[in-house]
């Protein structure tokens, strides 16, 4: 199993896939355990390397991970075929917005297009169990969340993080949550159901 995680690793940067950093990902396993989380939803599949790294080291962990991205989602379909483990991660093809689920998570993971968080927050919402989590990976967008705009040169940038600050407000002010910003990896929110 080392090898799958190292080669989908190279396989990341290679072709510049944005996968979970070490640190939060340590941070994100640990979470898991802790609150003996057991079925995931995950926003963002990429090519299954986080998907497949809650499931390696969290036994009873079931997971399902929605990717829009067609080359991404086929990558992702050959990892976890790779890792035997198709029995614990369910793969979806589609965009998360158009995606409608009936099942309950005890734990979403958002992490997709950046700009699009709240609509994420408020699609998956009836899909949380009543004492579950919302997870936020790259609530610092590479570091550009804590810049003045006017040192932001692209305006598609600029865009994002607008995006990514009116979701921190958004969490902050959400009196249904209680959300914690670890200033790890690319910064984590962790939102709590109260
Ligand atoms: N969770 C992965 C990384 C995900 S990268 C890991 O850490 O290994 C973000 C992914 O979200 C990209 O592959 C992108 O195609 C996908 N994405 C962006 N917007 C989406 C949407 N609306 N629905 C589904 N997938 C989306
Ligand atoms: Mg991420």
């Amino acid at each position: 199993m080392e090898n799958i995680i190292q080669e989908m690793e190279q396989y990341a940067k290679t072709y510049h896939v944005p996968i979970i950093e070490k640190e939060s990902l340590d941070y994100l396993l640990t979470f898991l355990k802790e609150n003996q989380i057991k079925k995931v939803l995950e926003v963002g599949t990429a090519i299954g390397y986080s998907a497949i790294q809650m499931a390696l080291n969290l036994p009873d962990l079931k997971i399902t991970s929605i990717e829009r991205d067609i080359d991404r989602y086929q990558e992702a379909v050959e990892n976890v075929r790779k890792a035997k483990l198709e029995s614990r991660i369910t793969l979806l093809y589609q965009d998360a917005l158009d995606c409608t689920l009936e099942d309950t998570f005890d734990l979403i993971f958002l992490d997709a297009a950046k700009a699009q968080n709240i609509n994420f927050f408020n699609h998956f919402e009836k899909n949380l169990s009543s004492k579950g989590y919302f997870i936020t990976d790259n609530i610092f967008f590479h570091g550009m969340v804590e810049k003045d705009e006017s040192e932001i040169e692209s305006r598609n940038v600029r865009g994002i993080v607008r995006k990514t600050k009116a979701y921190l407000a958004f969490l902050e002010e959400n009196k249904n949550y209680h959300t914690e910003i670890i200033k790890i990896g690319d910064g984590l929110a962790i939102s709590e159901r109260t």
